[in-house]
């Protein structure tokens, strides 16, 4: 199944009710989801962790639906040609520094 069959596929399941909930009540069920991955994720639990990507996913291919985001066009668009910043694959930008407030460049 390709991206954009994805995201059609959760228009015709949930479509009618997210546009019913509106943009900000379903961006808390994303952050909410985003949460849950974040908890399978530190738990490490595969079926767990398999679930939460497929519904985290789901929910951004809602919201992007509700904003007539193409998700497959756009993030290939963005990505296709490598890095967005550096145009490379892998990508060759400097890692930012972990350290708070001393980012250099941007
Ligand atoms: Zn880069």
């Amino acid at each position: 199944m390709k991206v954009s069959e994805f995201q059609r596929l959760i228009e015709d399941i949930y479509g009618d009710k997210d546009a019913a909930r509106g943009t900000a009540g379903t961006y808390m069920w994303f952050a909410e989801e985003v949460g849950e991955l974040s908890r399978a994720l530190r738990r490490g639990d595969r079926s767990g962790l398999e679930g939460e990507f497929a519904d985290v996913f789901a929910w951004l291919s809602t919201l992007a639906s509700m904003h007539q985001i193409d998700l497959e066009k756009v993030a290939a668009a963005k990505y296709a040609d490598g890095c967005p910043r550096c145009s490379s694959t892998p990508c060759a930008c400097a890692e930012p520094t972990p350290a708070h407030g001393t980012a250099q460049g941007s």
